[in-house]
């Protein structure tokens, strides 16, 4: 039994508690008690807000070593993405592993207890296929591990370069052969060897999830063998969606649909899929998401970085979308930032605001995102739920003098990813006092990891 005193707590419809007792069994919650009583002998004091663990639900770890170094010379859309194949190109299993075990180490500062891997480099240079072809996604799922970090593996089905202008199917060429299968159910073979249950799990921590990269990736009719999979395992399956107008030009010009059109026609809506940005969307395509009851994953922060656009955040919410939330490029790791920018992005594109509270946000960054990874047991301080807790400090620079009953507010529209403290993931420490416990001095491991990536 763990047991850890929260000053603040945030539990679910009821909102921010004061002096909670949180009691854990194994890698599960066993009691919440607010204002207990008495106190058991040994129990861990947790100063300032106590949440559910964050879920990162889109992540691309090999384009944190991008960081920084896409910005200069005012770097335009296709200098970030030469310079994305660029690394992509290079990686080995060896410094894949290396340079994922940091980045999820950073993630666990961040206060993030799960990532969804939207994972697309497979295969070694050109092409060719390792001797174990999962050898990319064994060294995600070891990397995690490592870092403490539950993991959604989602396997990306990647089998054309994109679209031409008229809608001509591009083949894959330099770094992208890399994340190419043969074809649909080539993808579905290679990721049945990755040997998950019959639910999608590969261990307590790790589970396997599907992707289509997008509709300018994989071609429609290629897209059945995906969703089939998904299907089968109950699995989330999520795809990249109008990330850009360039996106949507290639497919009406290829397909006379938009790219949610074209999901829908195949059946790649549902309650499991999870749509990655969702940035120029028609009324059509917003009331065919809603309806489909997908989730909306914004990754606010990377689709400013890229100059991708606003999404209709409060359209898809009221459309009937529950929005999740992802570090996408890793331009920055703090998925506070990414809540509070939904607001933000919203405000700044309507003149108006109060369009999400603190409380709905937080929402989307925990027990949705979890939930949009396949792991519905995650993401709320309840008896019964995965014993994942982040605490964020309010003696910080930017989050000291938070007046009573406004701290979450105060933590999620000012808080940052330093102000993070103490981590519990599946009932283990990972972090305190802001150290990593598993892995000690990260920053060291990420220069190490991203050095010799761009060396
Ligand atoms: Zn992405």
């Amino acid at each position: 039994m763990t047991c850890w005193l929260a000053e603040l707590a945030w539990l679910p419809d009821s909102g921010l508690h004061r002096n909670v007792l949180i009691e854990a069994e194994g890698d599960r919650f066993s009691a919440v008690t607010p204002e207990p009583e008495r106190l058991p002998a040994e129990v861990t004091r947790l100063a300032g807000v106590t949440l559910p663990g964050l879920a990162n639900a889109h992540s691309h770890a090999f384009h944190r070593a991008l960081r920084g170094i896409t910005q200069a010379s005012r770097g335009t859309f296709w200098t970030w993405r030469e310079r994305m194949y660029e690394v992509a190109g290079r990686l080995t299993p060896d410094s894949y592993l290396e340079l994922a075990t940091a980045v999820y180490a950073e993630m666990a500062l961040a206060g993030i207890s799960c990532v969804g891997e939207f994972h697309y480099l497979h295969h070694g240079p050109g092409g060719v296929p390792y001797a174990d072809q999962n050898e990319m996604g064994r060294s995600l799922l070891q990397a995690a591990a490592l870092a403490g970090v539950r993991i959604s593996l989602l396997d990306t089905c990647y089998l054309s370069g994109g679209l031409g202008r008229d809608g001509s199917r591009l083949p894959l060429t330099g770094a992208q052969l890399r994340f190419g299968d043969a074809d649909g159910d080539a993808w579905a073979a290679r990721v049945d060897a990755l040997g998950a249950d019959e639910r999608g799990r590969i261990s307590a921590a790790a589970r396997l999830g599907a992707a289509i990269h997008s509709v300018r990736a994989v071609p429609p009719e290629q897209t059945r063998s995906v969703t089939a999979w998904s299907h089968r395992h109950g699995a989330p399956l999520h795809v990249h969606l109008s990330e850009q107008v360039a996106e949507n030009r290639a497919s009406l010009a290829a397909y006379r649909r938009t790219p949610a059109e074209v999901l829908y026609d195949c059946d790649a809506l549902g309650p499991r899929t999870s749509v990655v940005h969702a940035t120029h969307l028609s009324e059509r395509d917003i009331g065919l998401l809603g309806e489909s009851r997908c989730y909306a994953c914004f990754c606010p922060t990377t689709e400013a970085d890229l100059a991708d656009g606003i999404g209709p955040a409060a359209g898809l919410a009221g459309a009937g979308c529950q929005l999740t939330l992802g570090s996408d490029s890793h331009a920055v790791i703090d998925l506070l930032e990414e809540a509070r920018r939904v607001e933000l992005g919203e405000r700044l594109a309507s003149q108006q605001r109060g369009h999400f509270t603190a409380a709905e946000l937080a929402r989307a960054a925990t027990v949705h995102g979890h939930a949009s990874l396949g792991w519905p047991e995650a993401g709320e301080i309840v008896p019964g739920a995965l014993a994942d807790l982040v605490t964020v400090s309010l003696d910080s620079p930017r989050t000291a003098g938070a007046a009573a009953a406004s701290e979450l507010e105060t933590v999620i529209f000012a808080g940052s990813a330093a102000d993070v403290r103490h981590v519990v993931v599946g009932g283990r420490t990972v972090v305190a006092d802001g150290q990593h416990l598993l892995l000690g001095d990260v920053p060291r491991l990420l220069t190490g990891a991203v050095g010799s990536v761009l060396a």
